[in-house]
């Protein structure tokens, strides 16, 4: 986790403007039901982002799926400008954890708004990383709507 701290290094002021949500399932291994929320993460008022987190209350691993659109937006903005990003959140032992995954194995990566579904191995180690991390970090300390995936492990 970056703090704000890093964050002002980098020039980043990230807020986010929560969207709606929805609910679906039942979950096949518990039956409880699946959470969606998504919103938009802005940067000085631009949007730079929409993210999609899901999840399920009730297991006992606290996990969930962060799922982003990065790039352009506005009405000039093709989708061939945006991407598509997908992580994987945990709240470990040592703390909260995302990890990125490839976003071809996840439905935001065949999204009608997105031109490409990039790889882990595009994004890890590469200048992109900081800002995904930055979105995910804004999003997960920002959004009330999931307060329930910052509760550390007692
Ligand atoms: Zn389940």
């Amino acid at each position: 986790m970056s703090n704000a701290k890093e964050e002002n290094t980098f020039g980043y002021q990230l807020a986010i403007n929560p969207e709606d949500d929805r609910t679906f399932g039942p979950c096949s291994c518990c039956g409880n039901m699946t959470r969606r929320v998504w919103g938009y993460v802005t940067q000085d008022d631009a949007t730079i982002a929409a993210y999609f987190v899901e999840w399920t209350p009730g297991h006992e691993e606290k996990a969930a799926n962060f799922d982003l659109i990065i790039g352009k937006w506005g009405e000039d903005a093709g989708r061939v400008s945006r991407k598509a990003v997908a992580l994987d959140f945990r709240q470990l032992e040592t703390g909260p954890a995302f990890r990125v995954i490839n976003a071809a194995d996840r439905p935001v990566g065949t999204n009608s708004l997105v031109g490409e579904a990039l790889s882990r191995e595009q994004i890890i180690g590469e200048p992109i990383a900081q800002t995904i991390f930055s979105i995910c970090d804004t999003v997960f300390l920002q959004d009330q709507r999931i307060a329930a995936l910052r509760e550390q492990h007692s």
